[in-house]
């Protein structure tokens, strides 16, 4: 079984090699290539429009994907999240939500197993570090949302478990097979780091054209040490100059991430103080509201404090956003995923 050639998160190039190693013709690979990426493909079977010889051989030597859905929950507000079983028993969760009545769905995709970053208020974190997905196990995620519910994803958050940019050349390649394959456009993707600066560095000399979100959750290098021990290497002054200097060499602006967390980061002097830190920074703010959870110690802020905190921002002439909760009823909410599930309770 192991052997087989897997389908999903192969590039065009790929598979028509496939083809021709065995004796079919090049453009069976682009067929199969747009029931894999642009169609919900749920079986070889499926694959109408091939020759059955060639189902056949696909059957036989091939399979779709190597890693399969476990679970699925779908929260009150429409919002699904999926948890996935990797080849090596380890688990990985994605979601996939609608903002709003237009056609756009989003899925918010995992880079790892676990997250090494440990940061505070964080149920990922409380899994620990597993290891690294690899492209195709990145790519799959949405193959499998794809074929799971008929619907074609439009826009693609790396926002899932992990942090992405500590897996630098499978989040790259994976992100080239969405753009190239999926079809999914380079601005309606976004990748979210805690801010590992040699990487954003890294970035910024590629022909990076999708959006970079910094978890930024603190205005000052003391607050933001306390609750992400990863501020403790890359220092918060540092990480401002780094993405000023992002700003400038691929004229895109970035996205900062701040978690309001109530008497933790959310006061009249922490937006006052978050507004200088990044007053020269290109930038567009997305507040989060904190996404309570059991194992947590930490709260949302009331409405007014988040307003307060909006306006100051806005005052000092930034877009703000503030994010919709999605999915909090089913766990699926930012920061939430955490596999309930372990690797035996999978098993049984
Ligand atoms: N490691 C990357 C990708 C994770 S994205 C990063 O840090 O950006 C997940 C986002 O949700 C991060 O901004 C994270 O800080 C935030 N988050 C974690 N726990 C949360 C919670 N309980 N409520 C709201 N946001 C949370």
């Amino acid at each position: 079984m192991d052997t087989k050639f897997i389908l999903a998160g192969k590039s065009l190039s790929d598979l028509e090699k496939f083809m021709i190693d065995n004796n079919q013709s090049k453009f069976r690979a682009k067929q199969v290539f747009n029931w894999l990426y642009l169609k919900s493909l749920k079986d070889i079977n499926d694959m109408t429009d091939l020759p059955l010889s060639t189902r056949e051989l696909l059957k036989e030597k091939t399979s779709l994907c190597s890693i399969t859905l476990k679970d699925k929950q779908i929260s009150k507000d429409g919002t699904m999240k999926f948890l996935f079983e990797l080849k090596d028993g380890n688990l990985a969760e994605a979601v996939l939500m609608r903002f709003d009545n237009r056609a756009n769905l989003t899925a918010c995709i995992s880079t790892q197993a676990g997250c090494a970053m440990g940061c505070s208020f964080c149920a990922t974190a409380k899994l620990g570090f597993k290891r690294d997905l690899d492209s195709e196990e990145i790519i799959q995620q949405i193959f499998l949302i794809q074929s799971e519910t008929g619907l074609k994803v439009t826009n693609i958050v790396y926002m899932g478990q992990g942090e992405p940019l500590l897996n630098f050349d499978n989040l790259i390649s994976s992100i080239k097979i969405f753009r190239e394959q999926f079809q999914v456009g380079a601005r309606r993707i976004t990748v979210s780091t805690c801010g590992i600066i040699p990487k954003i560095k890294e970035l910024a000399k590629l022909d990076f054209q999708s959006t970079l979100a910094i978890s930024l959750h603190a205005p000052n290098q003391e607050k933001r040490q306390k609750l992400m021990p990863v501020a403790k290497k890359y220092k918060f002054d540092e990480l401002i100059q780094t993405l000023q200097e992002y700003t400038q060499t691929t004229g895109r602006r970035v996205t900062v991430e701040y978690v309001l967390m109530k008497d933790i980061n959310d006061s009249v002097a922490d937006a006052k103080e978050l507004a200088i830190a990044i007053s020269k920074l290109k930038s567009n703010v997305n507040l989060i509201i904190y996404n309570q959870n059991e194992k947590s110690n930490f709260k949302k802020p009331n409405k007014d404090t988040i307003q307060k905190f909006k306006y100051i921002l806005e005052a000092s002439g930034k877009k703000v956003t503030i994010r919709l909760e999605r999915g909090a009823d089913i766990d699926a909410a930012c920061g939430q995923l955490s596999s309930k599930y372990t690797k035996t309770d999978v098993h049984g």
